[in-house]
């Protein structure tokens, strides 16, 4: 960078499959994304000697429309390159099924709130000198098939490493690999290590070096999320590389599936378990890492679990303070908390806002919210009306309906203790049909509810509508099936901006909650050996609890529920941010 570190002087890789860096950058798809982008952030922030990288995809995720009746339809993103990203001139080659595949790279620089930056590289194979087939693979984010997928995944593995050599990137001491995507980076570093050593071919002496260069972060415990592909596709991908078959003990399942077994409680063993050898991202990464963390203090029990035998940390996730407080907010803390940019620690002062300030900077962020659903739905919401808001990727174990349940009590608890309103978001995966089913579900409800209790389902959920719905609701509802949520980020969002959880304890909120400070729980926790809460008991504890606790609350005691509003920034927005989070990174896994 020109005012920035050299890359030379650059140590620590940061390889994500998605990274969030505008709401328009088709670059992410959800949680995952708008992590690394936070983590890119605050690492600016911090002035850390970061580089992270990615790959380009010229058709984005996919736009969500929807149907009269919640019907999902994808469409591909256009976006202009150039718009966003700057061309770098350096070029790196990797080998698949034989064929020779250059790649090329588009910079972005993330500037930092002290003047600070970190570039993000954005692989690109759309070059005239590559195959059609080959083109096309740096195009849509967790489109294509297997083949596809695993195409993708050497491209930002062994591309990504290759290309961060061209750039100059030469004294790189820790690569870290968010989530199993970028396991492949580790095959390119013992290709390295055997070069330096004269040798062909890898030993087991190379591993070790390896493993001290590599952090790995896995981000859930859903099988989907640990990606396997058949080993006659990676022989496919690798015809001459018989020597990572040598490693095969680095590579396989067997091990996975003997422990999923046991845990039939929470875990798809059709999914997780294929017949035969497969290569496991998550196995690569977990055997090639000095350093391996889940994303929460019970997600890393739970991979403790999963992975029996592996030295598993827990860093629990944040999200970047600045970029997700409402701009009312932001004016706020900058009067009565100066250098809480710097430093969001800070933000433990807000206990000594003044009540009056943080209603208004809160009804200002109702107001652009409830704006928003006007244009977009033509429904008027009324900003004197309780709000809750639920925006999350449409999947099962999310339960977006756990809400609904029951219809009639819910309207009976509107008329009797005080109205409510709605307001829904999140797209499901194309390749999810039950995901697409609870949008329609949550559509037939709505049709239920009548106007006894407003409801609006937003589509295409972003970066920048996500913004808007943590900042601009009265409570932030999260309804997931125990343990399946690892962390989950967006009631962090809330917090930043005085909107309390109202949440199953599970992923954070078991740190984040005190019951009638920070916040709300729903039922039980979960616990290892008793199995998930019993639904019904989550459902009689969502309704009590709203009707007997929340509601009169906010409806007849403000004070009471702007006390609630103080602590969740105090105690929840000054810890649940990139920036603690990455010091722990820091202090754990990069500088150790
Ligand atoms: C924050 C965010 C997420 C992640 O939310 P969870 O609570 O982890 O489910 C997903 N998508 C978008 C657009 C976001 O902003």
């Amino acid at each position: 960078m020109q005012d920035g570190i050299k890359p030379s002087k650059r140590s620590i890789a940061y390889f994500s499959m998605e990274i969030a860096l505008e709401s328009a950058l088709p670059s992410y798809s959800g949680g995952l994304g708008v992590l690394a982008g936070d983590t890119i952030r605050a690492a600016a922030d911090m002035g850390l000697p970061m580089v992270g990288l990615s790959l380009l995809y010229r058709k984005g995720y996919f736009r969500q429309e929807l149907g009269e009746d919640g019907t999902q339809v994808e469409h591909a993103v256009a976006w202009r390159v150039e718009d966003f990203l700057k061309e770098e001139e350096s070029r790196a080659s990797l080998s698949i099924e034989g064929r020779r595949v250059w790649l090329r790279c588009w910079r972005y620089d993330v500037k930092g709130v002290r003047g600070d930056g970190v570039p993000v590289y954005f692989l690109d194979a759309d070059l005239p000198e590559n195959s059609d087939f080959d083109r096309g693979l740096t195009g849509s984010l967790y489109g294509g098939d297997t083949f596809y997928r695993l195409c993708q995944e050497v491209i930002l593995g062994v591309g990504g490493v290759r290309m961060l050599r061209a750039l100059g990137y030469t004294r790189i001491r820790r690569y870290h690999m968010n989530e199993g995507h970028a396991g492949l980076l580790a095959l390119q570093l013992l290709d390295e290590e055997a070069e330096k050593a004269g040798r062909a071919s890898v030993r087991k002496r190379d591993v070790e070096n390896v493993r001290r260069k590599c952090v790995f972060t896995t981000h859930t415990p859903v099988p989907a999320g640990h990606d396997q592909f058949p080993m006659s596709l990676v022989t496919r991908v690798f015809p001459n590389r018989e020597d990572f078959f040598d490693l095969k003990d680095v590579f396989c399942a067997d091990l996975m599936k003997q422990i999923l077994r046991e845990h039939r409680e929470f875990l798809d063993l059709k999914e997780a378990v294929q017949a035969g050898t497969s290569l496991n991202m998550t196995y690569l990464a977990l055997n090639l890492s000095g350093f391996v963390n889940g994303v929460a203090k019970q997600h890393g029990e739970v991979s403790r679990m999963m992975f029996n035998g592996y030295d598993i940390a827990a860093i629990t996730n944040g999200v970047h303070a600045a970029t997700w407080t409402s701009p009312t907010f932001q004016k706020l803390y900058d009067t009565h908390i100066p250098g809480w940019r710097e430093d969001n620690f800070c933000l433990r002062a807000a206990l000594g806002l003044p009540a009056q300030e943080v209603w208004s900077a809160h009804q200002a962020a109702k107001k652009t919210l409830l704006d928003v659903v006007s244009q977009r739905t033509g429904t008027q919401m009324d900003p004197e009306m309780f709000t809750i808001g639920f925006a999350r990727r449409a999947t099962g174990y999310k339960r977006a309906d756990l809400l609904l349940s029951d219809i009639e009590r819910l309207k009976r608890i509107a008329a009797a203790v005080g109205k409510v309103q709605i307001i829904y978001a999140g797209k499901a995966h194309p390749n999810d049909p039950g995901g697409k089913e609870i949008i329609r579900r949550l559509f037939a409800a709505k049709r239920a509810l009548g106007n006894d209790v407003a409801m609006v389902y937003l589509d295409d959920y972003s970066f920048d509508l996500g913004a808007k719905i943590t900042a601009g609701v009265d409570v932030w509802l999260n309804t997931p099936q125990p343990p399946l949520e690892a962390s989950g980020t967006s009631g962090m969002k809330a917090a930043l901006n005085g909107v309390p959880s109202f949440s199953i304890l599970d992923g954070w909120w078991i740190e984040g909650h005190i019951e009638g400070v920070t916040g709300w729980s729903i039922g039980n926790s979960w616990r290892e050996g008793q199995g998930a809460p019993e639904h019904a008991a989550e459902v009689e504890s969502l309704y009590q609890k709203l009707e007997s606790v929340i509601l009169p609350l906010f409806y007849g005691q403000r004070d009471g529920y702007l006390e609630v509003m103080k602590h969740a920034i105090a105690l929840n927005g000054s810890f649940f941010n990139t920036q603690r989070m990455l010091q722990q990174y820091v202090t754990d896994a990069y500088f150790r």
